[in-house]
């Protein structure tokens, strides 16, 4: 998608984030809202993604608390972008594609759920986001990341339409998978993610809310362009 141009006030060094469960829209309008800013757009989601390929991989089980903190604390993860395109890689090895698979999304929920797992990648996080210009996305940006951020944001959808968008994102990856077992996917993340015992996802009492059902990509953008001219000083 190319870059809408807007008429944006000249930000500096401030920090938007977006909170919300899967398919809300957090990734497409974090990603166009950082490149019309001139921004950093951090995607949490794909570090801890990241880290369960990894552990995966090297056959960490995602109940293994003790073993994944430490994994956390000494892989390298870091974000780059090539083409325009945002690519992720881990201890070197680009996994941009390989971190969506239906295996790496079964298993992260579970893989996040841990304190000592979120301490190091909240930590890593905290550091790209230091000197702001920077926006960010996933559960707990808005609440236990960036508390301190200039707009906070919480995005939510019909369940219904969150899977038809992981659907159509995983058949443009060429992943196959049915609209039925998105739904269940999405259902059983949102329980996962909502309740559990650390950085459950909930909305920020000072984050604008916004029901993205029936809104286009670039409707969800503007909502946000048109807050931040409001808000954002
Ligand atoms: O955003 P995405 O769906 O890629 O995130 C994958 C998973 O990572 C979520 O379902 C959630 O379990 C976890 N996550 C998290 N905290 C974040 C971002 C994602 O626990 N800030």
């Amino acid at each position: 998608m190319s870059i809408p141009r807007y008429n944006l006030p000249r930000l500096k060094g401030k920090i938007i984030a977006l909170d919300g469960p899967a398919g809300s829209g957090k990734s497409t309008t974090a990603k166009l809202l950082a490149q019309s800013l001139g921004y950093i757009y951090l995607d949490t989601g794909a570090m801890y993604r990241a880290l369960t390929y990894f552990a995966l991989k090297i056959g960490v089980m995602p109940s293994d608390k003790i073993k994944l903190a430490a994994l956390a604390k000494k892989v390298s993860i870091e974000f780059k972008t090539e083409n325009d395109i945002n690519k992720i890689y881990i201890n070197g090895e680009d996994v941009t594609t390989a971190i969506r698979t239906p295996e790496v999304t079964r298993y992260v929920s579970e893989v996040s759920a841990h304190k000592e797992v979120r301490e190091a990648i909240v930590a890593q996080q905290m550091e790209i986001g230091k000197n702001g210009n920077i926006v960010a996305e996933g559960r707990d940006t808005t609440t236990v990341v960036f508390p301190q951020a200039d707009l906070k944001i919480y995005l939510d959808a019909s369940v219904e339409v969150r899977a038809q968008r992981r659907l159509l994102d995983m058949g443009k990856m060429g992943v196959t998978t049915s609209l039925e077992e998105q739904i269940e996917d999405i259902k059983r993340r949102d329980e996962y993610d909502s309740n559990r015992r650390h950085s459950p996802l909930k909305r920020a009492k000072d984050a604008y809310y916004v029901d993205t059902s029936n809104m286009t990509v670039q409707e969800q953008v503007e909502w946000i362009i048109n807050l931040i001219r409001k808000t954002v000083k």
